[in-house]
């Protein structure tokens, strides 16, 4: 789970990153009280789940309360189209207005859980304000690595190793080492995922200061973290996965035209992969899990269909904790009760499978049968191209 930069901001400051002074606003309005509260020239900052920001015009320095108003005015209420967003943007409907900054140096700062090894990694590097793909695709020697051993968590020694890589200062040394560790106990302490500090900057003034923050969350883990789970915003998430996670299921929205519904991560992944080397699109990725009941698999096919994109359904079920009539009955009462009239591709084994081919096919149903799941994915193809 995603937030935003202002909710990221508050929580790293409380574990010791300094931030510059700043608030939130909903109308020009507000962000010009909130500009005058701070005093000076200000940054108007849309807050949306995304980076790169500031090349898409959602970043702009102000100095007078009509650029500000103007700044508020061009981003509230509209959808922002930034390279990560894809082309559909992402509503602005908040505005973070923050003391303006003496740049002097930007430093890329970020922490990821590098599955590889199990342990979290800190990459850092001198050529922040630019995207870290792009740091690493046109300066990758200044890139920093330190793989953090959970035993004994981050040591200072290791948080004074990136500060010498950086060739900071010796006195900004003092000041950065904190800000690293700080932003480490939060990766650690909050269990996020992911936190990315670009830039963190050295101002003018020899300050050190986290301009922009993003910080992600393990779904998993949210359960013990109520105050994090509160900071969600459902306005920035795919409004597909977004109905689907509500209702406890596993789904990730595609671009294709061929919905999935499949028991088991990995299958599901084997799915999408056939489906591909047949030619075709999936729209989606969605595990129904083990012991799916009639019920659940007509959930599914409710979050599969909300995707207007797709012209054909494939079924893929291997059952092993899972029973293919259970499936087979959830498939032929989601046709009835969803009045489903595109094409239906079913592929069952497992346990029950005759039962379950048994109901599908005397349900009068013209649901299409496969036995391999490469027959499947080449007739849910042909399939979604008739449709087309
Ligand atoms: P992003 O584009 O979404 O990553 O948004 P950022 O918050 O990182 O802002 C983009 C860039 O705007 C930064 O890399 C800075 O170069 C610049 N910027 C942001 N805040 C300030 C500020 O207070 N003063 C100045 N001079 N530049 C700023
Ligand atoms: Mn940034």
């Amino acid at each position: 789970m995603d937030i935003h930069e202002y909710q990221a901001k508050e929580l790293l400051t409380k574990f010791g990153v300094p931030i510059p002074r700043g608030g939130l606003a909903y109308s020009p309005e507000q962000a010009t009280y909130r500009a005058s509260e701070l005093g000076g020239a200000v940054v108007v900052k849309a807050q949306i789940h995304s980076g790169a920001r500031g090349k898409a015009g959602g970043v702009k320095l102000c100095r007078n309360e009509r650029e500000i108003e103007e700044a508020a005015e061009s981003m509230l209420g509209r959808k922002l189209v930034t390279h990560q967003t894809g082309p559909a943007g992402k509503l602005v409907s908040r505005l973070y207005i923050e003391e303006a900054t003496n740049i002097d140096r930007e430093i890329y700062l970020g922490f990821v859980m590098d599955r590889a090894t199990e342990r979290i990694v800190v990459v850092a590097s001198a050529a922040g304000g630019m995207d870290i793909e792009e740091i690493s695709a046109t300066q990758p020697d200044t890139i920093i690595r330190v793989t953090v051993d959970p035993a004994v968590g981050m040591q200072q020694f290791q948080a004074r190793e990136i500060a010498f890589g950086l060739g900071v200062d010796p006195e900004i040394v003092n000041k950065i080492v904190p800000a690293i560790m700080g932003a480490y106990r939060a990766f650690r302490d909050l269990d996020a995922m992911m936190v990315e500090i670009n830039p963190l900057v050295i101002t003018k003034e020899k300050q050190v200061l986290a301009l922009d923050a993003k910080m992600s969350f393990d779904e998993n883990a949210l359960f013990r973290r109520p105050h994090i789970a509160e900071l969600r915003d459902k306005s920035q998430e795919d409004p597909r996965e977004t109905y689907a996670s509500d209702r406890g299921l596993s789904y990730v929205g595609l671009d294709g035209d061929i919905g999935c519904i499949v028991n088991g991560a990995g299958l599901a992944m084997a799915t999408l992969d056939m489906i591909k080397l047949a030619g075709g699109e999936p729209a989606n990725f969605l595990d129904i899990g083990g012991g799916a009941s009639p019920e659940r698999v007509t959930k599914s096919f409710r979050a599969v269909l909300r995707d207007k994109n797709v012209r054909a359904i494939l079924v893929n079920v291997f059952a092993g904790i899972n029973r293919c009539d259970w499936v087979a009955k959830g498939v032929v009462d989601a046709v009835k009760e969803l009045n489903i009239t595109m094409p239906i591709v079913v592929r069952l084994a497992g346990t029950n499978v005759e039962e379950g081919r048994r109901i599908i096919d005397t349900s009068g149903l013209t649901v299409i049968s496969a036995d391999t799941l490469a027959e499947a994915a080449k007739k849910a193809v042909e399939a979604a191209k008739k449709a087309a």
